[in-house]
């Protein structure tokens, strides 16, 4: 008698065991999705192990219900990875799975069939002569078949040939006519993001650089075993042919592949230019496309390709990564250091983390690329963990852009009022303008940040004990920390310099894109930004006009620019510099030096020359400096050591904590009694910084505190959280929630 036991979904987080049914037996395997029956109603579940509990007696078992589909929901990686995830994590493996699942899967919504009619065998030239004369309807149909390279639709058959269904049964009982069911693709992007894209018909021929790595990633998956290997490689370096080249390695050998790009690069550009090659490289061989704007019907037939093994490709953002895909080889995280692979809403999984562990449960090879690599993958590449590729020229010995820095203090002077756009700015886009050649002007989008910065020396207020940005309560014009709670009152004069011109704010896109009116009042002016990108239709549209060049100068948010290859654009500028770097984000200048570098990269990417202009009102910080030469080495020795310094990540994990209720005292008192339980518990595995409010302290109604851990033993620090949380007496209007690796420390 087979036994299994089976995760059920949707709120239970356990295994529980059932009899598998004769019938069943040849085919239910660790993975399969079933329905089992709990208390008195039929629940979705995947099977987890197969064998017997060690504490229930065997005869009270119930059996399993249902088998969904004929072959395994979550391959046995994809389960591993479920429970590696639900441990680092903290949350419920049932949680996780139900991530894992689409929820058109798990719903089990239909697709889309049709039936097909072929002949099975040929008749006789007599026999066929008898049907005719007994039987018309049989020898249409016949006639029809016998004509046919291909399976026919039946209900074409039927409309066309006026022939009943009852005649087709007969045929088919006789084995004359063969009937087999098709499935229906609905197929993502077919006609509709696949238009005006100029997809190279022929792939290029790679230079050397190019060629060293695809034969180093060639080498490394020969060896199909477990492999982290970082491609840095400078902006308009060609790392998507090296990519495609490792794909095309992987297929070959009959393993499948991901391809994660983060969200906002999933343009109909990078999208529809990937998918051209791909089946380009594999004839025949479907690939999938993953993302949060596909309908039902289209995530259902995509999953079920994969875990069918008919496709064996699949690009797609964050969630791509829980692909059923067979025979794992390869994957690929586009843009690894983008933050967009983290998700901020449970599970809160980094995609690329997800990554990492994934290739190591399928012991496949994981290929991260970017041209900023983030701080923790080069820190495991010091470490010896990850292995390195290096793509140091543009493609064609392509220039990098010039870059520009333009001391903001110095033309507040000069101006007199407010200025959004220097001259320098101002001149360089008005000769675009006369050239017809394009603009792009960037507007951090981290604008929101409310740090304190001084327009005449550029000094900002940070917190002594954590070196992060200082956040201004307008509340009650203080200055606070929001890693350690620190506070102060906000100075009226500089502290540096004595000036009494301090900034708040950044710049709205809205006030941006005024500014360009003035300036050159006949071009053809675009705002791109938070709005506009909600609106699927209007983002590619606006998209689409820029690119014919019915757009002079596009206005927007640092979103805009992913993976975007304008060639006729010659002027990138970006507004405000200042602002990713004064968040209180120990990443801020890691971010800002990404900002630039990215930014810059989008300029100059056809035969002209591309020119940047970065405002900032820091010119010296190190940020800026080392983005100039798009320096990654020296910025990632220098970031590292103040890392290393403060011990902040890559050198230690760090987890938050949040707490939210109705009443702040006792959101405080809790939260501080937590805080002590935790010391008790744990005393030096874990250094504590907080309890303190939230940068953010109210929102709709709801009081915030938060309370920060660093450690250098994470999994062992989560698990003894997640066991005092269950021990802990928590109020029932307090809700809180643990966030591993944070990405947004707002
Ligand atoms: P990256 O991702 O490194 O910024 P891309 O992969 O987007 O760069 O490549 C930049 C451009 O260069 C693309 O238009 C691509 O088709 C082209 N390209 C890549 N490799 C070559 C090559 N070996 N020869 C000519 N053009 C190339
Ligand atoms: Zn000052
Ligand atoms: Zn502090």
């Amino acid at each position: 008698m087979m036994i299994v036991g089976v995760h059920p979904l949707a709120g239970f987080d356990k295994v529980l065991h059932y009899r598998v049914p004769e019938a069943l037996a040849a085919v239910v395997v660790v993975g399969s999705l079933v329905r089992v029956p709990i208390v008195n109603r039929l629940h979705l579940g995947v099977v987890g192990e197969i064998g017997e509990p060690k504490d229930f007696p065997l005869e009270r078992l119930k059996n399993v219900a249902q088998l969904v589909q004929p072959f395994p929901a979550l391959t046995a990686d994809l389960l591993g990875l479920a429970r590696w995830m639900a441990g680092y994590y903290a949350c419920g493996i049932d949680t996780i799975i139900e991530t894992m699942l689409p929820a058109a899967v798990r719903n089990d919504a239909g697709f889309k069939q049709e039936k097909l009619l072929k002949l099975s065998t040929k008749l006789p030239a007599d026999e066929l002569a008898k049907m005719s004369t007994r039987a018309p309807q049989q020898g249409r149909l016949y006639r029809f078949l016998e004509q046919q390279f291909q399976p026919v639709k039946k209900s074409l058959i039927l409309t066309r040939l006026d022939v009943s269904a009852a005649v087709v049964a007969v045929l088919v009982k006789r084995g004359v006519v063969e009937e087999t069911v098709r499935r229906v693709e609905r197929v993502a992007y077919a006609d509709d993001w696949g238009t005006g894209e100029v997809v190279a018909a022929m792939p290029p021929l790679l230079n050397a650089e190019q060629r060293a790595a695809a034969q180093t990633l060639t080498e490394q998956l020969e060896r199909a075993v477990f492999g982290v290997t970082l491609l840095h490689g400078v902006t308009g370096s060609g790392k998507t042919e090296v990519y495609l080249h490792a794909v095309h390695d992987a297929l070959k050998a009959g393993g499948g592949v991901i391809f994660l790009v983060p969200e906002v690069a999933l343009t109909p550009q990078t999208v529809s230019r990937l998918r051209g090659r791909l089946e380009a490289i594999a004839p025949g061989q479907k690939t999938v496309v993953w993302h949060s704007h596909l309908s039902e019907g289209e995530r259902i037939d995509g999953w079920h390709s994969l875990a069918s093994g008919e496709a064996r490709v699949v690009v797609g953002a964050r969630s791509a990564i829980f692909a059923p895909v067979q025979n794992l080889r390869l994957i690929v995280v586009d843009e690894e250091h983008e933050p967009a692979y983290k998700q901020d809403e449970t599970p809160r999984y980094h995609g690329r983390d997800v990554a990492v562990m994934r290739a190591k449960l399928a012991g496949a090879l994981c290929l991260l690329g970017s041209a900023t690599p983030s701080l923790e993958s080069f820190a495991n590449v010091e470490a010896g963990k990850y292995g390195i590729l290096c793509l140091t020229q543009r493609v064609d010995d392509r220039k990098m852009p010039r870059i520009n820095v333009v001391d903001m203090r110095i033309e507040i002077m000069n101006s007199r009022g407010g200025t959004a756009l220097s001259r320098k700015l101002v001149n360089a886009m008005q000769a675009r303008f006369e050239r017809r050649e394009q603009t792009i002007l960037f507007i951090n989008r981290r604008g929101y940040s409310s740090s304190m910065l001084c327009t005449d020396c550029g000094h900002v207020e940070e917190c002594e004990h954590c070196s992060i940005t200082m956040t201004y309560h307008r509340s009650d014009e203080r200055l606070r920390c929001h890693l350690c709670g620190a506070e102060r009152p906000a100075p009226m004069a500089c502290p540096k310099c004595r000036s009494v011109k301090i900034r708040w704010r950044g710049l709205g896109t809205q006030r941006v894109e005024e500014a360009v009116r003035r300036v050159v009042p006949r071009a053809r002016i675009e705002r791109m930004d938070a709005d506009t990108m909600s609106k699927r239709h209007l983002f590619r549209q606006v998209l689409g006009d820029f690119r014919a060049g019915k757009i002079d100068v596009l206005v927007g948010t640092q979103m805009i620019g992913k993976g975007l290859d304008f060639p006729n654009v010659t002027l990138v500028g970006l507004i405000d510099a200042d602002i990713s770097m004064h968040i209180p984000d120990f990443r801020a200048n890691e971010r800002t030096f990404q900002l630039l570098v990215q930014v810059a990269g989008r300029s100059g990417r056809g035969d002209r020359e591309g020119e940047v202009i970065v405002q900032t009102f820091t010119p010296q910080a190190e940020a800026i400096q080392f983005s100039r030469q798009a320096d990654f080495l020296g910025f990632a020795a220098s970031e590292l050591k103040m890392r290393k310094d403060f011990r902040y990540p890559p050198y230690r994990h760090l987890i938050h904590h949040s707490f939210r209720g109705p009443n702040p005292e006792k959101l405080q008192f809790f939260a501080e009694q937590w805080a002590k339980t935790v010391e008790a518990a744990l005393g030096a595995k874990v250094e504590l910084r907080g309890p303190s409010a939230s940068p953010i302290e109210k929102i709709k109604d709801e009081y915030r505190w938060q309370l920060w851990y660093f450690t250098s033993q994470v999994t062992t620090v989560v698990a003894e959280l997640v066991r005092l949380r269950e021990q802990f007496a928590w109020p029932d209007d307090l809700t809180q929630v643990i966030d591993v690796d944070p990405m947004n420390m707002m």
